[in-house]
């Protein structure tokens, strides 16, 4: 399928000139940079945080590339998934116009952004095996349907949705497929940032907020086609990533094995508290998950939910939500942590044979 990304631009952004920042106009050496309105004495920290940081974050990209094997231009980089997130609506969606699918039960800001850049928001939920409905994915799209998002591992049922499918609306959608992979490094399953050579209609988002464990940093990634990425770029505050965060993310991004040896004990933790929930007496489902949480539907979630807040244990309450009912979504935590909330749930079961 040939695939025209100059169609889906929102009309007012193609036109767009963007704001050339000083550290955009000169990039070479210098000795004296009386450019930018900066306090040339200093800073009360760090000599160097009183200048204005890479607008294109060059260092941190390079390190990011070499380690998820992509060349740097193909990545864009946020203050956190959100603002990718927040930044794909306004290049991409006309307010009040144009429209996007989302498959729920999922992570609630694809919905919230459409709504604070008044872009209709159409719900294809997902099967009760939490998989796409590729029938109703197909019959919901119209003319002005610019995005469909898709979230795998999904958040807040942890599993990953079959690969096949998230192919099959790739090839067969005219618009972007928006795979947020936040989870990803907790799945068996591989990322689809290496099919973007495949899909020009694709963009995958990453964080450092989960695997990475700098949820505080506020640092997301996307990942899309050079001219996806140009728009992007065109959109983003030129000094989205403040001097902070491009340094301690080049440090983390040394550590990747300790980042590594991580992910293995939550996975181990994960599947050893899904064990444990699973042999409780009112537990009736542990949902599969390749994520750092698990799903958990009890008969009586609403008020063990309670219970727990009254020990100082918070879990995120889902039993509202359609196709969740009941359920409460758990994180996985240390060690200790998990041990306690399992004390805690042998507490209710004590006073609630
Ligand atoms: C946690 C999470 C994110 C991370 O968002 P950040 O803004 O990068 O912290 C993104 N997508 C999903 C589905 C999440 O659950």
């Amino acid at each position: 399928m040939s695939f025209d990304i100059n169609r889906l631009i929102r009309p007012n952004i193609a036109k767009l000139l963007p704001y050339s920042s000083a550290r955009d106009e000169f990039s070479g050496e210098a000795k004296v940079f009386l450019d930018a309105n900066e306090n040339s004495l200093g800073s009360p920290l760090m000599k160097w945080y009183n200048r204005y940081p890479d607008p294109h974050q060059k260092a941190v990209k390079d390190k990011i590339a070499a380690i998820k094997r992509i060349p740097a231009p193909h990545i864009f980089l946020g203050n956190g998934s959100d603002e990718c997130i927040d930044v794909i609506f306004r290049c991409f969606c006309e307010p009040g116009l144009d429209e996007v699918i989302i498959c729920p039960p999922t992570y609630g800001m694809y919905e919230v952004s459409a709504n604070i850049n008044h872009v209709g928001v159409k719900k294809v939920p997902l099967l009760p095996d939490f998989q796409l409905d590729l029938v109703h994915l197909e019959n919901a799209i119209t003319d002005h349907t610019k995005i469909i998002w898709i979230c795998s591992p999904n958040n807040p049922t942890g599993n990953s949705l079959n690969r096949v499918d998230i192919e099959t609306v790739l090839n067969n959608f005219n618009g972007l497929v928006v795979i947020d992979e936040a989870y990803i490094n907790f799945a068996k399953q591989k990322s689809f940032v290496q099919e973007l050579s495949e899909y020009g209609n694709l963009i995958v988002l990453q964080t450092f907020s989960k695997a990475w464990g700098l949820a505080g940093l506020r640092l997301g990634m996307a990942f899309a086609s050079l001219s996806i990425i140009e728009v992007l770029d065109k959109v983003k505050p030129p000094y989205n990533i403040s001097q902070a965060s491009q340094e301690l993310a080049l440090k983390a991004l040394e550590e990747i094995g300790q980042v590594n040896d991580m992910i293995k004990i939550i996975v181990d933790m994960r599947e050893a508290l899904a064990a444990v929930f699973l042999s409780m007496p009112t537990v009736e489902k542990v949902y599969p998950s390749d994520a750092n949480f698990i799903l958990v539907k009890l008969a009586d979630a609403r008020k063990v939910y309670d219970f727990l807040l009254t020990k100082g244990i918070v879990l995120r309450d889902r039993s509202n939500v359609a196709l969740c009912e009941n359920c409460l979504r758990i994180t996985i935590g240390t060690e200790q942590e998990n041990t306690l909330l399992v004390e805690a749930m042998h507490d209710w079961y004590q006073l609630n044979p």
